[in-house]
């Protein structure tokens, strides 16, 4: 199906994108690759489309001092590709690995998959994992927010109508923790039927710390903060932590579709977040 008809405006810079999202039937455009699908399927009908693709300066991974910073044009591939990425936070490359196809990772950016609040979408759930937050440009200034409070519901995060994400800080894995992405996919689109991300530190046998964030399950990306706390103090064996991920659904309005039932998501949700603490355990403290 074509979309209906639109106008594109390439701005040259966030201050001149900022004043054409004025019009109340504008919206940006990045890698295109959420974005346009929707309007082929007129579920998404903007009158404008403002490309911050041809801004100067917006891709790059930049490591600060505990932090990524990644600008809003940053692709999949970028990231698969920076050695910041590699030696800072493992993980994050790991799952963009794990986004669509090489066409896909080509276009799509780390940002635009973080305003789009896509419910199975993979980053949300690393960057609730790592922690940091987006920075986020308007008409009124520049304001950070914190990921905890980035993702309101399905497709909705905090940012405001005319707001543009300029960069996504996220912290780096704390040092000799284990991080871990497991992925259950849609095989076709490779979209994630559930997916968990596990930031695991281990100390005198048992683990010290554990950070999770979980996508596909519920309307949006989220932290299973009573699962954290429970593995705190467990060995990092099979059963303990077996034991402290079943509640890792509890309280979320688990979604069901002709791909996933309820259950079987929230069945796959404890699966995978068990799989993702051991192997994130498993990796702590070989850095
Ligand atoms: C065939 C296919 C398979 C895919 N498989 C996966 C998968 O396995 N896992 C996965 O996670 N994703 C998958 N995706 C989605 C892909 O990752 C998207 O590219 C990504 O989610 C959105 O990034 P984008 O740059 O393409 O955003 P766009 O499509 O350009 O924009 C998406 C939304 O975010 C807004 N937006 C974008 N950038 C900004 C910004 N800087 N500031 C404010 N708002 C912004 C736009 O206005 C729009 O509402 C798939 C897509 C396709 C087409």
């Amino acid at each position: 199906m074509f979309p209906a008809k639109f106008a594109y405006a390439a701005p040259n810079s966030l201050q001149e994108a900022l004043g054409l999202l004025e019009d109340p039937d504008a919206k940006v455009i990045a890698g295109g690759h959420s974005l346009l699908p929707l309007m082929k399927l007129r579920l998404a009908q903007p009158k404008l489309l403002v490309d911050i693709g041809r801004i100067p300066g917006l891709a790059y991974v930049r490591s600060e001092d505990g932090v990524l910073a990644i600008g809003a044009m940053t692709t999949y591939r970028d990231i698969q590709l920076s050695q910041d990425v590699h030696q800072r936070a493992p993980v994050l490359a790991e799952a963009a690995h794990e986004v669509g196809d090489p066409q896909v990772r080509a276009k799509g950016t780390l940002a635009g998959s973080l305003a789009h609040a896509d419910p199975a979408g993979d980053i949300p759930a690393v960057a609730l994992a790592l922690g940091g937050v987006v920075r986020a440009v308007g008409t009124g200034g520049e304001r950070d927010i914190d990921l905890d409070g980035f993702f309101v519901d399905m497709l909705t995060t905090s940012l405001q109508e005319r707001e543009i994400i300029r960069e996504v800080r996220l912290k780096v894995q704390p040092a000799g923790s284990g991080a871990a992405y497991q992925k259950f996919d849609q095989p076709a689109s490779h979209y994630a039927l559930t997916g968990v991300c596990a930031i695991i530190s281990v100390s005198g046998g048992s683990i010290s710390a554990a950070r999770i964030g979980v996508t596909g399950v519920g309307p949006k990306a989220y932290r299973p903060t009573a699962v954290e706390q429970a593995l705190v103090g467990k060995a990092p064996e099979e059963e303990a932590v077996k034991a402290a991920v079943q509640s890792v659904a509890d309280g979320i309005d688990v979604q069901g579709d002709i791909h996933a039932s309820p259950e079987y998501r929230a069945h796959l949700a404890r699966v995978l977040t068990r799989r993702a603490v051991l192997q994130a355990a498993g990796r702590a403290g070989k850095g």
